[in-house]
């Protein structure tokens, strides 16, 4: 898309927090389109406006597609990706080559919004790139926002939900009520990483270090990182 696309409007603001029943913050683009013209993806800076590195820049809005794709993610599709990606080399290249492609589009899109690049999350993309796959929904908004060709399996995501949601067609009638006020009450507090909030999050955390047997028996890459929405499922 070019600019003047991606260039959120305040309809494009009103129609995102109707799609995720809360008001949006720090939405600098819109990552993707539906063919009639409303957001499927929003773009968040980098870095949020109270400061916080935010690693996840594009989330899927859409409730149709996000609807779908936590289907896929029942289904048990995200191990048996990873486990492809370990017996897979070719699949994984290309892969990390999404990681790569992930972070130069974060130091892009911190550059036009102004917010520059965010040291605390060099290297650092989400979903589970570039040796797992955690969050099906992050590979999707990429996917969306970066065209076919560039994330493998949120392409492969794309395909595998065709009964539920194609590019072509527009699925937003219905989908989110338009009716009275948009959401303007942030209840959560906290703007959520895709799945879950910060407080959620930090209580599996907690969950998670009270069980020492169980962390230990983990590989040390799977390790909670705060700057990492990873754990968000
Ligand atoms: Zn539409």
């Amino acid at each position: 898309m070019d600019i003047a696309q991606r260039t959120p409007t305040p309809q494009d603001l009103e129609t995102l927090s109707r799609q995720l029943g809360r008001p949006v913050r720090d939405v600098v683009e819109i990552g993707a389109r539906c063919v009639c013209g409303n957001p499927l993806v929003a773009t968040t800076a980098p870095r949020l406006g109270n400061g916080i590195p935010f690693p996840t820049t594009y989330y899927l809005t859409h409730p149709v597609i996000t609807a779908a794709v936590s289907r896929l993610e029942a289904a048990g599709v995200m191990t048996e990706m990873t486990e492809r990606l370990a017996r897979d080399p070719e699949l994984a290249g290309a892969y990390r080559g999404a990681h790569e492609a992930y972070l130069q589009a974060r130091h892009e899109i911190g550059a036009r919004s102004g917010v520059g690049d965010v040291p605390e999350i060099a290297g650092v993309s989400a979903g589970g790139m570039p040796e797992r796959v955690k969050c099906l929904h992050v590979l999707v908004g990429h996917s969306l926002a970066a065209g076919p060709g560039v994330n493998p399996l949120g392409d492969e995501a794309l395909e595998r939900i065709a009964e539920w949601w194609t590019r072509d067609r527009c699925y937003c009638d219905g989908a989110w009520d338009v009716q009275g006020q948009p959401p303007s009450r942030d209840l959560s507090r906290h703007t959520k990483t895709q799945g879950l909030a910060p407080e959620e999050l930090e209580a599996k955390r907690a969950a998670r270090q009270a069980r020492p047997e169980s962390a230990a028996a983990e590989p040390a890459g799977d390790r909670p990182d705060p700057t990492n929405e990873k754990d968000a499922q």
